[in-house]
């Protein structure tokens, strides 16, 4: 069996361009996943990687973006990118590779003898993680959610770890900052590179389409975390969101996770980042079944500030509807 490797070396100055091979097995054959490295000697060393989910596809096109301006701007350090983690998922525009049904961003750190998706994230793993500090992996939150474009990170046991990644994540400039805790974490990216040390901030967006709005300040986020880091030269700036100019930390927790007590319609009432007061309306839901059946009003359980909320959609009982949260205390 063939191993996972890179197709150059990264340790060559200047611009390189080649692939990340990550070796065939029953269920596949090898696949060669396109890899950006622009060497500039001694500095940070960062991983942007995109493509991890492939229904969230903002990530790609702002590393293909990041690529091309990169060799003008960079003056320092190693970067590299890799714009697309799963092919497979994103060619069927899927969360999970439809071969194994699997979820890259919960099978690392892999194994070089599972299946397809396992094997990516071996590859990852091995041969790229290592060569990196610090890792922005780009994922959006789909088309079912409004959420505000985020720099993300979940709770770190290693206190100074937490801190460093809180910082990094607030140096995207972007209208939130989010700390998020959730018990579905085992296998994710983050905690592979977060074991070895190292800052991870992942990037959220939201809101159904690709726009080109959200593609500005996502690429304006990426570029501010690369000034932070000494990578690139100029003034970190926050990008305009809804004609503002802001930033908030906050942090969300399994508890805020608000749920439809019945199937029904479900309407949103408010926007994210809408503060909102304890009982106040988040939204209703309409049953289908009868028109004289009262709507079900969806209150705030207590005072916080919308995090994300559903987009209009049937929604079965005990299905989540909006998320709220609250300013992060370290
Ligand atoms: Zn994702």
């Amino acid at each position: 069996m063939s191993e996972a490797h890179l197709t150059f070396d990264l340790d060559t100055p200047g611009v390189s361009r080649g692939h990340l091979v990550v070796p065939g097995g029953a269920d596949h054959g090898e696949l060669s996943l396109p890899v950006f490295s622009l060497n500039k000697g001694e500095g940070p060393r960062l991983l942007v990687t995109g493509g991890n989910h492939g229904n969230e596809l903002e990530g790609p096109i702002v590393a293909r973006r990041l690529i091309k301006w990169l060799p003008d701007a960079q003056t320092c350090g190693r970067v590299i990118v890799l714009p697309v983690l799963n092919p497979l998922a994103v060619q069927a525009w899927s969360r999970n590779t439809p071969l194994d049904g699997l979820n890259l961003n919960r099978v690392f750190p892999g194994r070089a003898d599972g299946s397809v998706t396992e094997r990516i994230a071996d590859a990852v793993s091995r041969v790229l993680l290592p060569m990196a500090d610090t890792v922005f992996d780009l994922h959006s939150f789909g088309p079912t959610w409004e959420f505000p474009p985020a720099a993300t990170t979940h709770p770190i046991a290693d206190p100074d770890l937490m801190a460093r990644t809180v910082r990094m994540a607030e140096a995207f400039k972007l209208p939130l900052t989010l700390v998020w805790q959730h018990n579905d974490t085992a296998g994710m990216f983050d905690i592979t590179a977060q074991n070895q040390g190292k800052v991870f901030v992942c990037t959220e967006f939201g809101g159904g389409t690709v726009g080109a709005d959200n593609l500005a300040i996502y690429e304006a986020g990426v570029r501010n975390a690369l000034i932070a880091l000494g990578l690139v030269e100029g003034k970190a700036e926050y990008p305009t969101f809804r004609q503002q100019k802001f930033g908030q930390t906050l942090e969300t927790r399994p508890s805020d996770e608000l749920k439809s007590p019945a199937p029904g319609i479900f309407e949103p009432l408010c926007s994210v980042l809408d503060e909102v007061k304890q009982g106040d309306l988040i939204g209703i839901l309409h049953s289908i079944d009868s028109l004289s059946a009262e709507s079900i009003d969806i209150r705030a359980p207590e005072t916080s500030i919308v995090l994300a909320i559903a987009s209009g959609a049937h929604v079965d009982a005990n299905e989540e509807v909006a998320l709220v949260a609250r300013p992060l205390k370290l």
